[in-house]
């Protein structure tokens, strides 16, 4: 009886650490939160359908939390990558100056993946930057700056 209420002890403690609302969400087990509840509840005398319907309600709200947590991630990546191409699409308007790709192409030998994933030189990045604060100049133009 004392090593299972050591092993029960164990337990409860690794299921909090594993579902700790001072854990940030993603690391948060909401199966580890519910069994937790179970146990706390049933050997606190709760009654069997109480007890569970407790842990269920713990269990549900840390997966929405969570699925809270997917959806701002991946609309924060979704706002990275588009602001990401739109930079790209504004550098590659002028040729590079590092490795010489004209007005148009990607860089030569900055990333393996294509697309507009593939980052552009950093001085051809300020050189269509520079060049598109104010006046708009003509490819030919941006190509001839330094
Ligand atoms: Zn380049």
């Amino acid at each position: 009886m004392l090593q299972f209420a050591r092993d029960l002890e164990g337990l409860r403690e690794n299921l909090d650490h594993a579902s700790n609302e001072y854990m940030p969400i993603e690391h948060r087990d909401p199966a580890a939160r519910g069994f937790l509840v179970v146990i706390n509840e049933l050997t606190a005398g709760t009654e069997p359908t109480v007890a569970v319907a407790r842990a269920m309600a713990a269990y549900d709200r840390i997966r929405a939390e969570r699925k809270e947590y997917d959806r701002s991630v991946n609309a924060q990546k979704e706002q990275r990558d588009a602001e990401l191409a739109a930079e790209e699409e504004i550098t590659r308007k002028v040729a590079c100056p590092t490795c010489g790709a004209e007005a148009g192409l990607s860089c030569v030998g900055t990333g393996r993946s294509g697309g507009y994933r593939r980052k552009s030189h950093v001085d051809r990045v300020r050189l269509a930057r520079s060049l598109n604060d104010g006046h708009t100049h003509s490819n030919a133009e941006a190509a001839d700056l330094p």
